[in-house]
């Protein structure tokens, strides 16, 4: 008890100079709440035992809590994980010239619903539809906030208290509870499924359209491949189908890359003019997974169904902010000019990294990486490793890549949980992936720039 009369009080403390600096950086409350904070947990573990600290490491404590209280919550991390496209780290990494446009719209009032040549009001989607329309050959377009809402919004608008006809092959989960036929109940509509999981015929859907339907729908099978003994009608097929019978053809493409991947060396991936060209009424996809832009949902197609869908009150609920819409249209504007895309689209610069270029920079890595493990009983190394696209885009398909590697010696797995939680745990957390006992850091995602503040880091893992 005598101990603890000789702890300094709040007043006292914070007439310390150096908690000056703070209160005239943080303001007097947050300052003020750490030192009471501080001196409440010092209390405790000097009655359980502890000595009193001396003032100049409880000055210290105060400053690590309001430096940590402070840090905002959405931080930078180094997405090693191998996954370029990850959705917990934010998919997408936008383009500088993106960031630009963002920060345009946001720094002062802009023209969002707001006609300059005639001083009436305008309309946001008019933003954007213009190259929407030119780069995938559709009558019309219109944005929402994400592809779950751009899909959920079309079977709303046209298939309530219907039927929507659809391959069993097709009923896809895309992570984080986004399930076709959950989607589908909730717009309203009843699923119809024809076909079975491997294989679905023209006759299967040629039976199931009725008079309740109200359309013929594909889902892009984006995050997993049906191998083996299967069959899939082709789009243009079902669009004819469709027609005959007086419904809407809709495809939800999930990942909607504008442009031949193939032409980089990626796989193919379908685009959302290849399914105009095929006779779809609409199309609908992301804005964050290949497109490389910002989180939105694209829905393009024949203009009397974009005017129906436009006309849903849930359209209103499910519009895309200005920040959206300008990032949407600085990132569409980079199609203009495929040809150097690979250099000005950021996320398909990361996929088209050559694995040599990520070889060598994990070559120039790997001193510190050792030097960083040199108390751990872990062996560091270089190897080659298989990056992904993800977001369910192209689920099969890796593409060679170099990790910095870290193996435990002799059976100790849980070290390198460890080393996991302390790689996390750095100003900026790096973020790599555990499989087979051993930690990877795939480097394609490791910025050149950003290369010398990464090995920085890597020194405070030294133990
Ligand atoms: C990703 C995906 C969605 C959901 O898109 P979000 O933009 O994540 O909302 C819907 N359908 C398919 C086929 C997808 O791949």
């Amino acid at each position: 008890m005598n101990e603890l009369s000789k702890l300094p009080s709040v007043d006292r403390l914070l007439s310390e100079a150096s908690l000056h600096s703070l209160v005239s950086g943080h303001g007097h409350r947050v300052v003020s709440d750490a030192v009471r904070a501080e001196l409440a947990d010092v209390r405790e573990s000097v009655k359980a035992g502890a000595a009193l600290p001396a003032t100049g490491a409880l000055i210290a404590a105060v400053e690590r809590r309001v430096e940590r209280h402070m840090r905002p919550h959405l931080q930078p991390v180094f997405n090693l994980t191998g996954t370029v496209l990850h959705t917990n780290l934010g998919r997408a990494v936008l383009p500088e010239s993106v960031v630009d446009a963002i920060a345009r719209a946001a720094r002062a009032p802009c023209a969002l619903e707001y006609d300059l040549e005639t001083g009436g009001r305008g309309d946001r989607d008019d933003l954007v539809e213009g190259l929407l329309r030119e780069l995938t050959g559709a009558e019309a377009a219109t944005v929402v906030n994400n592809n779950a809402a751009a899909v959920f919004l079309l079977l709303n608008t046209l298939a309530q208290r219907k039927e929507i006809v659809v391959s069993r092959g097709e009923l896809v989960e895309i992570g984080g509870a986004f399930r076709v036929p959950d989607i589908m109940r909730r717009a309203g509509a009843k699923l119809v499924e024809v076909g079975t999981t491997n294989r679905t015929h023209l006759r299967d859907f040629d039976e199931a359209v009725g008079a309740k339907t109200a359309m013929v729908m594909k889902v892009h099978t984006s995050n997993y491949a049906v191998q083996g003994f299967t069959a899939a009608v082709a789009e243009a097929e079902l669009a004819q189908l469709a027609h005959a019978r007086g419904v809407p053809f809709v495809v939800d493409l999930g990942s909607g890359t504008l442009v031949n991947l193939e032409q980089w060396g990626l796989p193919h991936e379908p685009t959302p003019r290849d399914s105009i060209e095929a006779g779809a009424d609409l199309v609908t996809f992301s804005g964050d997974k290949l497109l490389g832009g910002p989180q939105a949902g694209l829905l393009v197609g024949r203009r009397e169904l974009i005017a129906k869908i436009k006309k849903n009150p849930l359209k209103r609920a499910l519009r895309a902010g200005k920040l959206t819409l300008a990032a949407l249209e600085a990132t569409l504007a980079l199609y203009r000019d495929p040809g150097r895309l690979p250099q000005r689209l950021e996320a398909l610069r990361l996929l088209t990294r050559p694995e040599a270029e990520i070889r060598a920079q994990a070559e120039r890595l790997l001193p510190a990486w050792q030097a960083a493990l040199a108390g751990w009983p872990l062996d560091a190394s270089i190897a080659p490793t298989l990056s992904q696209i993800g977001s369910g885009s192209l689920p099969v398909d890796r593409l060679p890549s170099a990790a910095l590697v870290a193996r435990p010696r002799g059976r100790r797995a849980g070290v390198l949980h460890k080393l996991e939680e302390a790689l996390r745990r750095l100003t900026t957390p790096v973020i790599g992936h555990i499989a087979d006992d051993t930690l990877r850091l795939d480097l394609r995602c490791l910025d050149v720039k950003e290369e010398g503040a990464f090995a920085a880091q890597l020194a405070s893992l030294a133990r």
